[in-house]
């Protein structure tokens, strides 16, 4: 038996980076940027008003307060999103809009409530004139050009993973197509006799397919595309012809037939159609794990992950295996997930020395986090995996978790979106 880190440094060294592609902005989330990006511009373009109110020159109302008011001449208005010639002078005011570029000799925007504005409009008065009541200092409320981004900065380096910020930021430069390196074709097959597709109705002795379906909704999650393979019978001839169909995937993952059974066909395959290593890895659940590599007719290899059939067993040898090549292949930099520390709340007991990998619900009391057991932990029980927040680890040397211990979890989300969580 090897250990979980053997396995998965044995499966990464064989993954690459894919190549990059130009997609639109939108579709990069969760994608790492694949370019360089500088701001042709600055950003904001020109000075502009954070308030709606009146542009004024600092030295035109120095010294005003509610009592004595400086009463300026408004010499027009600007809205946002308008091109307007309008020079303020000592003495004069042009109302203005938030957004809108202060114009030309203006220093200072004055908020509307920092004015007698609504007097006048109550008392019918002219609108010419404004009274200022406050003394501002030069600058108030102006956002000035380039204060987010000036122009030839680099803006967003290569390598940076791509979260709704960062798409904000690029659509902010005008950026509508992005080089990033694209997202992995994913191929999922199952295997089994008595396994039968979701949408038939459900024949004796059967049951349905729930691992293509968690599987695939796991790659969606980390960023791939998943190409859904159907099922293969165990038998050698199918199985093959249904791998072959997977042959333009970048990887493809098989769950099922990996285990000791007569059945269990999928290693057989492997055998003699690619290059196979077959391990048992000292993990609860999900013990046998296949890996290996297919040769296209191209030439190119590509990776082969075979992972338990049993429904938790696959889903948690995704997470530990899968998602970091998945990631690999992305070009993240940061391929674990996020480890916390909880008080576990049930005990645990470790019988054959494997690293378990307990589904915990975690909730936080008093500023800890606290860890308790799902229910049953049957590795067909897939409604465990439903109601847990992560993976509590148990050491393949602990003999047994006691209530009270800290133990290390696993988190499945430790924001809510899986694929942006930041890379560290
Ligand atoms: P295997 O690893 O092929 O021996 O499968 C172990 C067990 O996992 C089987 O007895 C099934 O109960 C279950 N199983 C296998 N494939 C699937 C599947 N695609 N969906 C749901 N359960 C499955
Ligand atoms: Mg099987």
């Amino acid at each position: 038996m090897i250990s979980v880190e053997e396995a998965l440094s044995k499966i990464l060294d064989f993954i690459k980076v894919l190549e990059k592609e130009e997609e639109p902005l939108l579709d990069c989330l969760g994608q790492v940027l694949a370019e360089d990006v500088y701001s042709p511009f600055d950003v904001p373009p020109q000075d502009n008003s954070a308030m709606d109110g009146y542009a004024v020159q600092a030295k035109s109302i120095a010294g005003a307060s509610y009592e004595h008011p400086r009463i300026l001449r408004v010499v027009g208005e600007v809205a946002a999103g308008c091109v307007s010639d309008l020079k303020v002078e000592t003495g004069t005011a042009v109302r203005i809009m938030t957004g809108a570029f202060v114009p030309h000799g203006a220093d200072v925007v004055v908020p509307f409530e920092d004015t007698d504005e609504v007097d006048r409009k109550q008392a019918s008065t002219s609108s010419d004139e404004i009274g200022v009541r406050v003394d501002l200092p030069n600058g108030a409320n102006i956002r000035r050009r380039g204060e987010d981004i000036a122009k030839g900065e680099l803006v967003v380096k290569g390598g940076r993973l791509l979260c709704p910020a960062e798409i904000g930021v690029l659509a902010s430069l005008g950026k509508s197509m992005v080089w990033v390196i694209r997202r992995p074709v994913v191929g999922i097959l199952a295997t089994g006799n008595e396994v039968a597709e979701i949408d038939q109705h459900l024949p004796p002795g059967k049951i349905y397919n729930s691992n293509s379906y968690s599987l695939a909704a796991q790659v969606i999650s980390y960023g791939g595309i998943p190409k859904l393979l159907g099922i293969a019978r165990d038998d050698v001839g199918q199985l093959t012809i249904a791998i072959r169909q997977g042959f333009d995937c970048d990887m493809l993952v098989t769950s099922g037939g990996v285990s000791l059974g007569d059945y269990d066909v999928v290693k057989q395959v492997l055998a003699a159609e690619g290059d196979i290593s077959f391990w048992t890895v000292r993990m609860k659940p999900g013990k046998p794990l296949a890996f290996g590599m297919f040769k296209r007719s191209d030439g190119k290899k590509f990776p082969h992950l075979g992972l338990p059939g049993n429904p938790v067993s696959s889903m948690i040898t995704f997470e530990l295996f899968a998602r970091p090549a998945i990631f690999k292949m992305m070009g993240r930099s940061s391929l674990a997930k996020h480890n916390i520390k909880a008080v576990m709340e049930d005990s645990i007991e470790n019988r054959d020395g494997r690293r378990i990998f307990s589904r915990v619900a975690v909730k936080k009391r008093n500023g800890k986090y606290y860890a308790s057991i799902t229910g049953p932990q049957g590795s067909g029980v897939l409604t465990s995996m439903m109601k847990a927040d992560g993976l509590a680890i148990v050491p393949e040397t602990t003999k047994q978790i006691k209530p009270g211990t800290i133990v290390e979890v696993m988190m499945f989300d430790w924001d809510s979106a899986g694929i942006c969580e930041k890379d560290k």
